[in-house]
């Protein structure tokens, strides 16, 4: 098994477990050594936060439109049934039956 990988952006070969898991990447790394993926956050971290941001500020937009196009008993029950079954899931765990 071969446990070298060569870091798409810096071109230096390292040891795999110089590359984080990536389970979207066909062998199971990222393309970059951590190495890179440190600096990459670093030199955008500004950028990174405001497209995390954006993604948040997305998927709540989303969220309620979803809400609003059901009708207000609807939603409301759907919101009591997501409260029961956490409970649920909160009660086998607490019983330690696995979910
Ligand atoms: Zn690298």
């Amino acid at each position: 098994m071969i446990d070298i990988k060569r870091c798409s952006r810096c071109r230096r070969e390292k040891l795999l477990t110089e590359f984080d898991k990536n389970i979207s990447s066909r062998d199971g790394r990222s393309c970059w050594c951590k190495k890179c993926m440190k600096e990459y956050y670093l030199e955008h971290s500004e950028e990174i936060k405001k497209n995390n941001k954006k993604w948040r500020e997305n998927r709540e937009g989303k969220r309620n439109i979803c809400i609003s196009s059901n009708n207000k008993k609807r939603s409301k029950t759907s919101k009591e049934f997501i409260k029961k079954s956490k409970d649920f899931i909160e009660l086998r765990r607490v019983m330690g039956i696995g979910v």
